[in-house]
Parts: C-alpha cells; sequence; structure tokens
C-alpha cells in the first residue's frame, strides 16, 4: 500500500468512526495529509500504527453539570474534557463556553492542541475542554454557580502533573477565578491546577495578553524573513475578544496600524485605527456588543451581520496588508481569501484555532500568500501558561519584561522550527507543512519510545 493510500485508509476509518464530527475530521484531514513527506521518508510510523493511535483521544471524559440559575430554577449543560495526549508532558489545553461546544469540537481543539504544544518546545501534553454554556446574558451569580457545578465534576481529573487546563473562549480571568475557588474549596489544597489564575493567587504577568502578542510576534517574524516589517502595515483583525484586543494592543506598539475588530454580530472598520481604550472598556468591562462601539469613535463604521458578503465576512473584504483572524474556526471562506488577495494582503496569520476553512487554504496557498497556520502563530498563550506552571513550582514570580523576553524567544523558535522544516521537506515558507511536519515528528518520536500505551 502507499503512503498516500495508507493515510486515506486512517481518514476513512476515522470517518466512519467519528460521525457528524466535522470540525475534528477537517482538522486530522489538514495534518495527516500534509505529514505525507516525512512518512514517505520514515516507515517506522506506519510500522508503528502511530497514525491510527494519534488521532484517538486517550481519554474523553463527558459529564452533566446541573446549576441553579437566578429565578431559582436548575438549569443542565454538558461537560467536556478530552485528555488527548500526553506522550510528551501532562495534559494542557482551554476550557471553552460556547452554546456551540459539542465533543467534535472538543477534539478539534485537543488534537491541534497536541502539536502546538509541541512546538512550544516545552513539556505538555494536549487537551481541550469546555461546555455548551452560553455565557452571555448570564449574571454574575450564574456564572459563579455554573462554574462551581463545572469544578465540582472536573476536579476529579486535573492535576499539576496530570492535566492543567486554562481559558478559551467565554473563559476569562473571572471564570479561571470561580474555578480554582471551588476546586480550592473541594480539595481543600493550593494547587497550580489552572492557568490564566489571577496576579495575586499565582498567576503569571502577560499571560492575558500572551495569545495577542505572541501572534503579533510570529507575524514580526515571518516578514522578516521576506524583508519586511509589521511598520505601517494596515492591519485587519477579527474578534474583539483576548486574542483580537491583545493582537490590536501589540500591533500599535509595533507601529502598525489594526483597521479592525469584529464579534458574532457586527465588524467595526476605523481606517485611522482602532480606539482600544473604547474597545476594552465595551468588551472588558461592560461585556457588551460591539455596536455599541461606532457612538464612541465617530470616525468609525459599523457593518451588522446582515450586510456582510455571501458565504463570507466583511471584515476580510477591507483593503489591508495583514490579516489577523482571532475570533473562532472556519471564519475566514474561499470568498473572503480572494477578496484579501484582490485587496493586496500579503500574510494571513492565524490567531484563532482553525480559522480558514479548507478550500481558503488551497487558494491561498495557489496564490503563494504567506500563511502562518494558528497552532504555531497562536502558541503564545500556552506557552506562557507553563510559563506559568514553572513560576508555580518554584514560588516565582517573573516581572512582565522577563516573561516578554521569554515570550518573544519562544514565538521566534516556533517560527525557525517550522521555517527550517518546510526547508527540509523542500516546500519554503509552507508554514502548515512545516509546523504539522514538526510538532508531529516530537509526539510520534516520543510515543515510540514509550511502547504501545
Ligand atoms: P473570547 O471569548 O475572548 O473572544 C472570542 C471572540 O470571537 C469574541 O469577539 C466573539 O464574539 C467572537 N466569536 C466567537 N464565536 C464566534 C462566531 N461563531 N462568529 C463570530 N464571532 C465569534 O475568546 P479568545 O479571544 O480567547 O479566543 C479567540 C480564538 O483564539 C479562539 O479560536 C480560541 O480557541 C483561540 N485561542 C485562544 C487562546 C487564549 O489564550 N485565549 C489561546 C490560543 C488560541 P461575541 O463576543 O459576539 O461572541
Amino acid at each position: 500500500m502507499s503512503t498516500k493510500a495508507y493515510i486515506e485508509r486512517v481518514l476513512n476509518t476515522l470517518e466512519v468512526t467519528s460521525p457528524g464530527q466535522d470540525e475534528f475530521y477537517q482538522a486530522t484531514e489538514e495534518v495527516l495529509l500534509s505529514l505525507l513527506p516525512l512518512l514517505e521518508e520514515e516507515s517506522r510510523y506506519e510500522e508503528q500504527n502511530i497514525l491510527e493511535r494519534i488521532v484517538i483521544p486517550e481519554r474523553s471524559i463527558i459529564f452533566r453539570v446541573n446549576w441553579i440559575d437566578d429565578m431559582g430554577k436548575i438549569q443542565t449543560n454538558f461537560g467536556y474534557r478530552v485528555q488527548f495526549n500526553s506522550a510528551i508532558g501532562p495534559y494542557k489545553g482551554g476550557l471553552r463556553f460556547h452554546p456551540s461546544v459539542n465533543l467534535g469540537i472538543m477534539k478539534f481543539l485537543g488534537f491541534e492542541q497536541i502539536f502546538k504544544n509541541a512546538l512550544t518546545g516545552l513539556q505538555i501534553g494536549g487537551a481541550k475542554g469546555g461546555s455548551n454554556f452560553d455565557p452571555k446574558g448570564k449574571s454574575d451569580n450564574e456564572i459563579m454557580r455554573f462554574c462551581q457545578a463545572f469544578m465540582t465534576e472536573l476536579y476529579k481529573h486535573i492535576g499539576k502533573h496530570k492535566d492543567v487546563p486554562a481559558g478559551d473562549i467565554g473563559v476569562g480571568a473571572r471564570e479561571i477565578g470561580y474555578l480554582f475557588g471551588q476546586y480550592k474549596k473541594i480539595t481543600g489544597e493550593f494547587d497550580g491546577i489552572l492557568t490564566g489564575k489571577g496576579l495575586n493567587w499565582g498567576g503569571s504577568r502577560e499571560r492575558k495578553e500572551a495569545t495577542g502578542y505572541g501572534s503579533v510576534y510570529f507575524a514580526e517574524n515571518f516578514l522578516a524573513k521576506y524583508n519586511k516589517s509589521l511598520k505601517g502595515k494596515r492591519c485587519a483583525v477579527s474578534g474583539s475578544g483576548n486574542v483580537a484586543i491583545h493582537t490590536i494592543e501589540k500591533l500599535y506598539d509595533l507601529g502598525a496600524i489594526p483597521i479592525s475588530c469584529s464579534d458574532s454580530r457586527g465588524t467595526i472598520y476605523h481606517k485611522e485605527g482602532i480606539d482600544l481604550a473604547a474597545l476594552k472598556t465595551i468588551k472588558e468591562v461592560h461585556h457588551d456588543s460591539l455596536d455599541k462601539y461606532a457612538s464612541v469613535d465617530s470616525g468609525s463604521l459599523y457593518i451588522p451581520l446582515k450586510e456582510y458578503p455571501k458565504d463570507g465576512h466583511a471584515v476580510w473584504h477591507l483593503e489591508c496588508d495583514v490579516a489577523f483572524p482571532s475570533a473562532t474556526q472556519n471564519e475566514l471562506t474561499l470568498v473572503d481569501a480572494k477578496a484579501l488577495h484582490k485587496n493586496g494582503c500579503i500574510l494571513i496569520n492565524e490567531g484563532a484555532n482553525m480559522p480558514t476553512t479548507p478550500d481558503a487554504l488551497k487558494y491561498i496557498k495557489e496564490n503563494k500568500i504567506l500563511f502562518s497556520p494558528g497552532k504555531a502563530a497562536n502558541a503564545g498563550g500556552v506557552a506562557t501558561s507553563q510559563l506559568e506552571m514553572s513560576q508555580n513550582a518554584s514560588m516565582a514570580q517573573w516581572s512582565f519584561e522577563e516573561v516578554d523576553i521569554k515570550l518573544r524567544s519562544i514565538m521566534g523558535n516556533i517560527f525557525k522550527i517550522a521555517y527550517e522544516t518546510s526547508v527540509e521537506f523542500g516546500c519554503e515558507g509552507d508554514l502548515v507543512t512545516g509546523a504539522n511536519i514538526a510538532g508531529f515528528r516530537k509526539v510520534a518520536d516520543s510515543m515510540i519510545e514509550q511502547g504501545a500505551v
């Protein structure tokens, strides 16, 4: 059987064994097909059935979360923790609270996390968790009661040497606080079992900013390879959560012009640059929708969802030099990729996980637009989480500057390994292939060395 046929056989089996898990299948297909040059060169992965093994989580935990709303009524949600791979270290990966969460989304995110974590050069395995709980419109007390109910089950499965969750969509500093408080109450132990903690109780400086800042550092490295810089570049950013806000902040630091942000209801465009302070007030203080933004920034334009191009998103139809998708999966379609190309965009740098659809990715590759895959470009968050774990283990707390130096260096190294691996396999600058092969090789070799476990 040819190597291509071997990969297709594994994918076909997966389609049958994971019905309805479209995002998971999309993620595995992208990774497995990009491994072809490596698998053709090295027979040991096929001989050891590594592909068959690596696409199955070591453990998937699904649980019921009952909580009481403000009316005194019992509400019920699903809770998940997918502990995907621990070959190179304890499980690590965020928690997502969003109504779209299901097992397939958890598996896609957990699978991506394996390779992302390997790329950081740190000893962390891959996992993901969360719930279909929707934090929107909930009171602070309801959020707290939900987090407590969620942790009442999750605590059985995590531990500082076992599994250390963090935040993701819908899980920020407030939720991490409530989750940690409940863990401590149940176990009676003050342990570093979560990252993204508050600075007063074991958090790391720059963890909050790390994914956005890291994404911009990655773009900076990529552009520098082609003798370009971010200075003066018009940057389209999607999303208006943790990753988007800190991407915008770092872009300003480096002299770029972030011209947009978005949420699930609409897009803000400001040619001269987004007002970061106004954005933070609306999103971080009031947890409000972006339609409020236009009234506080007179030079801006609000484009509501109903005015988006067919099969596309307004944010990618703005004239820009660099695009930073930083909201959610499959938010940059073929229609969007074509518009970006037409408008002269030179780099698409994924801050979110899998924001680009497969047909858009194919078009981007064919048209030689530079492309940074999320598993490399957004790894700054998990890398800084690991720095938080190191600080907890040594009871230390580093300064912002110390953490930033480490983050910048880690992002530079991730770029280097992804780029050099692309050169090694004859596809210079194809960082999808470079990042997938580099991450996979480290995990797969560790699995082989540890035997059939
Ligand atoms: P937040 O919850 O802070 O923000 C998410 C943003 O995306 C919000 O603006 C939200 O809009 C928007 N959004 C979410 N779902 C949709 C949707 N279906 N359609 C349109 N917009 C949507 O999450 P983060 O910023 O933390 O995460 C953003 C992305 O980055 C995710 O893909 C996440 O997995 C990834 N990531 C995050 C890391 C982190 O450290 N936080 C680390 C690595 C990756 P609204 O408010 O209207 O819902």
